[in-house]
């Protein structure tokens, strides 16, 4: 009975960093278990990038590490083994061909998340890899500073990949957090992250159907007006989404706790200011307003503005007075969005924030403080963009710690 449960390393939790960890120990010939809380592995891989699964991106590993922020660099040594170029390789040495038709975001050429997770699956299978689903994890075994198993399973590896909180409903419980405190580890702020936003400004409901392309997003605090972003926009019942929206909401949540709300300045056209709009308009002064609007701007945009600014939209240009004209201009440029909240972790993509970077050994991902543990993917105080480098992460960091467990 002992000899059936003796492992080389139990994983616990079966996302994209635990396969990836299970598969690269796995064929170094190591006797992996991976435990899985959910009845099924891989449920969060499946909903990525909307089902298409977005693996990785094309960036070289300096601005790929520039997309997680100050704790970036933490991530130099795992990169320098798995890499992007190894995740497409790695793929491809298991059935799954990639594509990247935008020349960034790479996906499997299926686009079907179902491809890449019955790949993974398959190898794991190949290699033996003893998997138990619809696990909960009682305890994690540890005699002076040394892991000893996990439960009545026994190994002096313990892997934890439980990724973070976000979208509980596919196995994110901060498990990982609660286990790696018991031992010590610090756990650093926990924000939710990569999510839409929700505005004070009640016309954006009228404004759905429509995507802003390249808008423009900064932060209208004075102390923050270096927090800007780009990229497409869109409108919701209750506020904004959109690609531009999920890499900036990161930065909102922490404002938001301090601040209650956070004042944003949005352009919609195209990085144009004041005086381009002003030359726009009169180049076109004999056209009705919003005919000149809507040159720059979806129409439902154009209407909720002049609304904002109490133009009637069939009024010429040159019958607006002075200052409602100003105040028009001036609007466009900078439309003001108030964000007043979010749905919390239920729909964040990502945590911010996690197990603390100084107690983790970057060339192992072993814990410095307890020997035999090892922390990869999610759980870790990393979170990047939007753009296949989260994925990118768990590979990186799975396949590192799985390669060099003893
Ligand atoms: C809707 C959505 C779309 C996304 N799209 C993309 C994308 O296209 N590209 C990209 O790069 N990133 C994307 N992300 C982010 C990315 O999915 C995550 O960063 C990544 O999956 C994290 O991997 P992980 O293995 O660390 O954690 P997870 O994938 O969350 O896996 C952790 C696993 O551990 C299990 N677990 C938890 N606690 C226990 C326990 N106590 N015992 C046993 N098992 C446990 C969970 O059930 C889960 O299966 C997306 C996220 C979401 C929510």
């Amino acid at each position: 009975m002992h000899d059936i449960c003796m492992y080389d390393v139990i994983i616990i939790g079966a996302g994209a960093a635990g396969m990836m960890c299970a598969i690269s120990s796995a064929r170094n010939d190591k006797k992996v278990l991976l435990l899985e809380k959910l009845p099924k592995i891989g449920a969060k891989l499946k909903a990525t990038g909307g089902g298409k699964c977005n693996l990785t991106n094309t960036l070289k590993i300096e601005e790929f590490m520039d997309g997680f922020g100050r704790n970036g660099r933490f991530m130099s040594d795992a990169l320098s083994v798995f890499d992007n170029k190894k995740t497409v390789e790695f793929f491809k040495s298991i059935g799954v061909k990639t594509d990247c038709l935008d020349g960034f975001r790479v996906f499997p050429d299926s686009h079907n998340s179902g491809s890449v997770l019955s790949a993974l699956e398959d190898e794991m299978k190949r290699l033996h890899v003893k998997i138990i689903c619809a696990y909960e994890i009682k305890k994690i075994e540890v005699k002076d500073n040394k892991i000893v198993g996990v439960d009545d399973f026994k190994s002096k590896n313990v892997v934890i990949a439980t990724g973070g909180l976000g979208y509980p409903t596919l196995g994110a419980h901060g498990d990982g957090y609660r286990l790696a405190k018991i031992y010590g580890h610090k756990i650093t702020q926990l924000n939710p992250a990569m999510m839409p936003l929700h505005v004070k400004e009640t016309w954006v409901t009228n404004c759905r159907a429509d995507t802003i392309p390249k808008a423009i997003v900064q932060v209208n605090l004075p102390k923050h007006k270096k927090l800007k972003a780009t990229g497409d926009l869109i409108f919701t019942k209750t506020g904004i989404r959109g690609p531009v929206v999920l890499d900036f909401s990161r930065e909102i949540t922490p404002l938001l706790k301090k601040y209650n709300e956070v004042p944003l300045s949005v352009n919609m056209i195209n990085g144009k200011n004041e005086e381009d709009i002003r030359l726009h308009v009169k180049k076109n002064s004999d056209k009705n307003i919003l005919e000149i609007i809507v040159m720059l701007l979806p129409k439902s945009v154009a209407l909720e503005l002049l609304k904002l600014c109490q133009i009637e939209s069939t009024c010429k240009y040159k019958n607006i007075d002075g200052i409602k004209r100003d105040r028009l201009i001036r609007t466009m440029a900078k439309t003001p969005l108030t964000v007043t909240g979010h749905d919390g972790f239920s729909k964040a993509m990502i945590t911010r924030g996690g197990v603390s970077l100084k107690q983790i050994n970057p060339k192992t991902m072993q814990s410095k403080l307890v020997k035999g543990l090892y922390f990869c993917g999610e759980v870790v105080d990393l979170d990047g963009k939007c753009g296949g480098y989260n994925l990118q992460w768990s590979f990186s960091s799975g396949y590192l710690a799985g390669e060099l467990i003893k």
